[in-house]
């Protein structure tokens, strides 16, 4: 039976991470298991940062971005060494059982641990919408919307002027920050890694937008990583006859209270996680799957193909 449960966020941070932090608390303490936070992720584990968390230290934390616990990268985690340290720790303080809320890089270093014996649960945490073994995760919801106030601004000024707005958003490597605020703005081109970025057909796409639909503006809306937006802009100046002009929207993405959607989702999945370690699951990674909480081994998160998004990619193409 589980009497102590762990928490810690690791990774970039995210907007609903305390939400969920706030639900492991109060969700264990309602089984009548001791809760302790972990500051800075496995930083924390190895330095022995760990602490009790009581009801109220957990008050008014579901409406603020970031982590109160604070989040690292700890690129020495990999070495088995290493965790050791985090394990002896985890002993000492008779914990049997540890929430992680992070991404892909974070699931890892959880079942390396559950590997060594401690019961894991993992909550995805990133404004991404990367993690394996889930269709959502939290972070998601509000960095879009803060993205879609961003472009929404962008248009407006660049109706006035024939701009060419090109948007730069976050996502790693997933496009869907770039996809779902390009379809909730109407905006003219989305570019993200599962289209692909094509110089030529950037600049012929707006040509035709331009000369033939004779559009007042234009946004493009292009994941970050894919090419120098900067220079796109200066480009689509001269090749077209908008006016290009480039906005990197970076790290406010990551900030912000958390919508609904993502207090709820994290609130959600805090509790489901406790509900898999009390349950006597040792490696499970908690998701979002079909409208449904789910609840899957971590090595079957890893496996899981995320659903396609051809028919949005497609939707938006048809909409111009
Ligand atoms: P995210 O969790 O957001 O993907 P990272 O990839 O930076 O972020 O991973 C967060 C932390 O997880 C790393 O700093 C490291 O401590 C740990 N980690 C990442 N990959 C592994 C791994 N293969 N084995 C053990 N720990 C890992």
């Amino acid at each position: 039976m589980i009497k102590k449960i762990a928490v810690l966020t690791s990774g970039g941070d995210a907007p609903g991470m305390n939400a969920a932090i706030r639900s492991v608390v109060r969700s264990s303490m309602s089984y009548g298991i001791k809760v302790f936070g972990v500051r800075d992720g496995y930083l924390g584990l190895i330095h022995d940062d760990i602490f009790e968390l009581g009801p109220d230290d957990v008050s008014g934390i579901i409406v603020q971005g970031g982590t109160i616990l604070g989040s690292a990268r700890v690129p020495g985690f990999k070495e088995a060494a290493v965790r050791e340290l985090a394990l002896e720790n985890l002993k000492k303080h008779e914990i049997d059982a540890l929430v992680v809320i992070g991404g892909d890089g974070s699931y890892r270093g959880a079942l390396s641990l559950a590997k060594s014996g401690i019961a894991v649960a993992t909550i995805p945490g990133t404004i991404d919408n990367d993690i394996p073994g889930t269709e959502q995760t939290i972070g998601f919801d509000t960095a879009l919307n803060t993205a879609i106030e961003a472009i929404d601004k962008l248009r407006d000024t660049s109706t006035s002027h024939h701009r060419c707005s090109v948007v730069e958003v976050m996502g790693n490597h997933c496009g869907d920050i770039a996809l779902y605020s390009g379809i909730a703005t109407g905006a003219e081109l989305v570019i993200t890694p599962e289209t692909g970025f094509d110089f030529k057909e950037t600049i012929q796409h707006l040509r035709e937008l331009d000369e033939v639909r004779k559009k007042k503006h234009a946004v493009v809306v292009i994941s970050e990583k894919l090419t120098d937006v900067e220079d796109l802009a200066v480009h689509i100046s001269a090749q077209t006859s908008f006016s290009g002009r480039s906005t990197v929207l970076g790290y406010v993405q990551r900030g912000g209270s958390p919508t609904a959607m993502d207090r709820i989702l994290a609130t959600q999945m805090g509790d489901s996680a406790v509900k898999s370690l009390v349950e006597g699951n040792k490696d499970h990674a908690v998701g979002w799957i079909d409208g449904k909480i789910s609840s899957m081994p971590i090595e079957a998160a890893f496996e899981y193909k995320r659903s396609r998004k051809d028919d949005l990619f497609d939707l938006q193409k048809r909409l111009v």
